[in-house]
């Protein structure tokens, strides 16, 4: 039978909040009274999260496993996951239990509602580091102010989306991923639900500082110029500041003014702009790497074992 409701879970060893997650989501899905299916994407975990799944599964054929041959990142697991998913409505959620599944039907309420994306918004996060809510919050709002597209402050990825959303979604093969910018830039009605973000249930974040680095850059990269355009103000102020002084140094050198002799001032112009130049080069290296990987076309991800998809996958 298809499923009215996909939940999309994506998997990084988290073997121990495996079997709470699935009692929780089944739990809260037996109540709507529909056809629903769990995608636990799994992304190269080294712990028995692989295992967890396929007996997951062997219980309860709800249960879908994707089992990826390596892993390829949060974004990519959880679009793994749109990919594979059948359900009217999508749902995506940690695993780690933070995003409470019992949210899932406020979201499906809203759906019914004729909402096409209903987000879940932060109004509380439980048991996350000072530096991790800093990061996250200062994240929300540059992005919000530097970008076109829309991003609701404070929504991870744990959100609902309609089919007409999720078909759309998967047409949007960009290889660096910012789920949630990628579906506000999709449109139709969207709508938020607040929610308390709970601590873990087990284990620690897999998203130490580096990986949360790379999705803010991948995020900047791939819904705004800006970074690009403040090289180009930089060459306007420098190239200002310079048409002002020339004329004013060459005068006061003219008419025999000693205040210009030293090397200091020279050395500190020479490596102030030699910084500036380097730090454009590297913007502009960012955005060349994108398209590079863009340009190559590879895959998104490998997977091991999949379940049968109806429209074929791009990948064997
Ligand atoms: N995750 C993943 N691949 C990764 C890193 C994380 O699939 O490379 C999953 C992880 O298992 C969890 C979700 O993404 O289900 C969110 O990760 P986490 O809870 O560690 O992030 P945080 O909540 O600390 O930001
Ligand atoms: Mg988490």
């Amino acid at each position: 039978m298809k499923p009215v409701f996909s939940i999309i879970a994506p998997i990084y060893n988290e073997e121990d909040c495996l079997p709470l997650l699935y009692e929780r989501v089944k739990g809260v899905m037996d109540q709507t009274g529909e056809p629903w299916e769990l995608i636990l994407v799994d992304d190269g975990s080294r712990d028995k999260s692989n295992e967890i799944i396929l007996s997951l599964n062997k219980k309860d054929e709800r249960v879908k496993p994707v089992i990826f041959a390596r892993n390829f990142g949060h974004q990519i697991a959880v679009t793994a996951g749109l990919d594979y998913s059948q359900g009217d409505a999508v749902v995506v959620i940690d695993a780690d239990l933070q995003d409470p599944p019992e949210v899932i039907l406020e979201l499906i309420a809203k759906w019914r509602e004729g909402y096409e994306v209903v987000y879940a918004v932060r109004a509380e996060r439980e048991g996350e580091s000072w530096f991790k809510k800093i990061t996250a919050s200062m994240f929300y709002r540059i992005i919000f102010r530097i970008t076109d597209v829309n991003i609701p402050l404070d929504t991870g990825d744990f959100r609902l989306l309609d089919r007409k959303m999720v078909n759309v979604m998967n047409q949007m093969r960009e290889k660096h991923r910012f789920l949630r910018g990628m579906s506000s830039w999709v449109g139709f009605k969207q709508v938020g639900v607040s929610y308390k973000r709970a601590a873990r249930f087990a284990g620690s974040t897999k998203y130490p500082f580096k990986k949360m680095l790379k999705l803010a850059l991948n995020a900047i990269t791939s819904f705004s110029y800006f970074p690009l355009q403040v090289a180009t103000y930089f060459g306007f102020i420098a190239a200002g500041l310079s048409i002002l002084t020339i004329p004013v140094v060459i005068i006061m050198r003219a008419i025999g003014s000693q205040n210009f002799l030293g090397q200091a001032s020279t050395l500190i112009a020479v490596l102030f702009l030699g910084g500036v130049q380097l730090i454009s080069l590297g913007i502009l290296g960012e955005y060349i790497g994108r398209i590079y990987d863009e340009v190559k076309g590879r895959p998104l991800y490998v997977v091991r074992q999949a379940p049968e998809k109806e429209n074929s996958p791009e990948q064997a």
